[in-house]
């Protein structure tokens, strides 16, 4: 998958294309991406971890093709607007945040961030944005220390009897941390 190191009007469509709609948190994302590379230097084994499961994670996917199905994202689910891109072995990376100190407090940015303006002011949020560019964001050099999980052997639950990666336990995660179905019957 190519990575896209700057941002412009191609891959904000193929963005909006992929996310189903082109939001302030998608084009927040793609200049952080583009800041974490100005940074990153010559790294070719990139990964990426982020602090939010919404918009910026898939201005990460997109861009980085680390995805979370390859497993080269980590997705940390804190709500949080920051992104790092890092050299997969050596574990340096380029941390970036948007930094609301950087934002204009009468910005349409500042109020949309704090939740001061609804949805149907993303259009004119969008177009603060590619003008502000990378100038609200904050970056910092970090040492990375994400572990990856090794494959697990399969194990067979005592419980619903599916196959599932053994973690210690003998019932699967479904089972000990509750289902999100309810099942009726088999096919
Ligand atoms: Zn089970």
């Amino acid at each position: 998958m190519p990575r896209i190191k700057k941002v412009n009007e191609d891959i904000l469509k193929k963005l909006e294309a992929f996310h189903g709609a082109l939001v302030p948190g998608l084009i927040i994302g793609a200049y952080m991406v583009e800041l974490a590379y100005d940074m990153l230097g010559d790294a070719d084994l990139v990964d990426a971890a982020v602090e939010s499961k919404k918009c910026i994670a898939d201005s990460v996917q997109i861009m980085t093709g680390c995805t979370l199905g390859n497993g080269w994202l980590t997705v940390y689910d804190w709500g949080i607007f920051a992104i790092t891109l890092f050299d997969k072995r050596g574990k340096d990376g380029v941390r970036v945040h948007l930094d609301t100190k950087k934002m204009p407090k009468e910005s349409l940015t500042y109020k949309w961030f704090f939740r001061k303006v609804g949805k149907g002011s993303h259009d004119e949020v969008n177009k603060e944005l590619l003008v502000f560019k990378k100038s609200i964001l904050t970056y910092e050099f970090v040492k990375v220390n994400i572990k990856k999980e090794k494959s697990a052997k399969i194990m067979t639950c005592v419980k619903c009897a599916y196959p599932f990666p053994y973690d210690g336990s003998a019932e699967c995660k479904s089972c000990r941390q509750g289902s999100y179905y309810i099942n009726n019957n088999f096919h």
